[in-house]
């Protein structure tokens, strides 16, 4: 399956534990072409939806963990810093926040591996992540979200399996353009989840109306057959043929990501 590693570290993370991390050069897999492309619209409240119409919820961490990570960081909090006493709380908080991101991660590698595999071009919205986190209010909730993790998995797997992934501007007007008309409403409130196409008449849902939008913009052609009518999609390029055998550059892998 893949050549042998160039290098191998072992990595401590802050939890104690140990990860021996391969730098290989993998093979492309080129998966049979696929007729279906697909926009997604990555959000707070759904993680992300589908120009198909599919939500996708994130696990949310169990509320009894939530408990346990506060009550283990108020014991770190009492400790004198540098003592033995500290450094097993600090291990203990450390295991569990692990354990979450470990459950987000996975969630993230099934989701984006089901996404390559059903798709031939697959576009994104770039989200100005870094511009949001500045916003108090939502950091904590988006720093969890894992969006950059999710894209960095999605194009590694699309080099990996020969798929075309697009990103596209966050300034395309994406929730306030009707998917149907083409017409551009006014700026919508994060709070309006459906609308109405002032021109045709076309009752959205602003998420699944936004990922239609990003598959558009990502230079896709797709034609909306009028409302609820068939979808009809056209690879114009075929990413399997054009892309080369073999990845130039050797990508960093752990071994939870060649397990994927
Ligand atoms: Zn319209």
């Amino acid at each position: 399956m893949t050549n042998p590693p160039s290098s191998v570290t072992v990595i401590k993370d802050a939890a104690n534990r140990y990860f021996l991390s391969f730098v290989v050069e993998i093979n492309q897999q080129l998966l049979p072409e696929s007729p279906n492309s697909v926009g997604i619209d990555l959000g707070i409240k759904t993680f992300a939806v589908l120009s198909t119409g599919e939500k996708i919820d994130a696990p949310k961490p169990l509320k009894k963990r939530i408990k346990h990570l506060r009550k283990l960081d108020r014991n770190l909090s009492r400790k004198q810093k540098g003592s033995n006493r500290y450094e097993r709380a600090r291990v203990r908080k450390a295991k569990l926040y692990a354990r979450m991101k470990d459950t987000r991660k996975d969630f993230l590698h099934k989701l984006s591996t089901r996404i390559i595999h059903e798709n031939q071009v697959i576009v994104l919205e770039d989200l100005n992540v870094a511009g949001m986190v500045k916003n108090h209010k939502l950091s904590k909730a988006i720093s969890d979200l894992g969006w950059r993790q999710f894209r960095t998995f999605l194009e590694g797997k699309a080099e990996k399996y020969g798929r075309d992934f697009r990103v596209i501007s966050r300034w395309e007007p994406t929730s306030q353009k009707c998917s149907c008309c083409g017409f551009v409403g006014g700026k919508l409130d994060l709070s309006v989840r459906e609308w109405t196409c002032l021109n045709c008449g076309t009752v959205h849902d602003r998420d699944s109306n936004a990922a239609v939008n990003i598959l558009v913009a990502g230079g896709h052609s797709e034609t909306l057959n009028g409302r609820g009518g068939k979808r009809q999609t056209f690879v114009k390029e075929a990413a399997a043929v054009e892309a080369s055998t073999h990845l130039e550059k050797p990508v960093q892998l752990s071994i939870f990501d060649i397990l994927q």
